[in-house]
């Protein structure tokens, strides 16, 4: 079974956040957001059919990396990835692959963009 997740209450939660920062500046302010979604189903198949649907989405590239077959999004500081493990990765071929420089944050030490992948995490 999919478990189902209840989006209403996460964008109210990230919209709530960015206020309670935005009106308060004495809040220190995250470095960054990491979202990520699980995506779970009973075949690697269909598994990596939903994150190939969810990168088709979001416009973004896939990637394996070990057995997590994923894709991500950068908004700035703000990332978004959905992510699937794989039983038996050997079957897929990654597109891209993690940045060594940013070990996949996308940020440098000083929580700017990547200069090396321009922000994505990939290579
Ligand atoms: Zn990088």
């Amino acid at each position: 079974m999919i478990p189902h997740v209840d989006r209403r209450p996460v964008i109210e939660g990230l919209r709530a956040l960015a206020d309670l920062l935005d009106s308060n500046p004495r809040i220190p302010a995250p470095r960054g957001v990491f979202a990520v979604r699980c995506v779970y189903r009973s075949t690697d198949e269909e598994a990596a059919a939903e994150i190939d649907r969810i990168a088709g989405e979001l416009g973004t590239e896939t990637a394996l990396e070990n057995s997590s077959y994923h894709t991500q999004i950068h908004l700035g500081p703000v990332r978004f990835k959905a992510s699937a493990m794989l039983l038996t990765p050997s079957t897929l071929q990654p597109t891209r692959y993690r940045c060594d420089d940013c070990a996949g944050t996308g940020l440098d030490g000083l929580a700017q963009t990547c200069d090396t992948c321009d922000g994505t995490g990939f290579c």
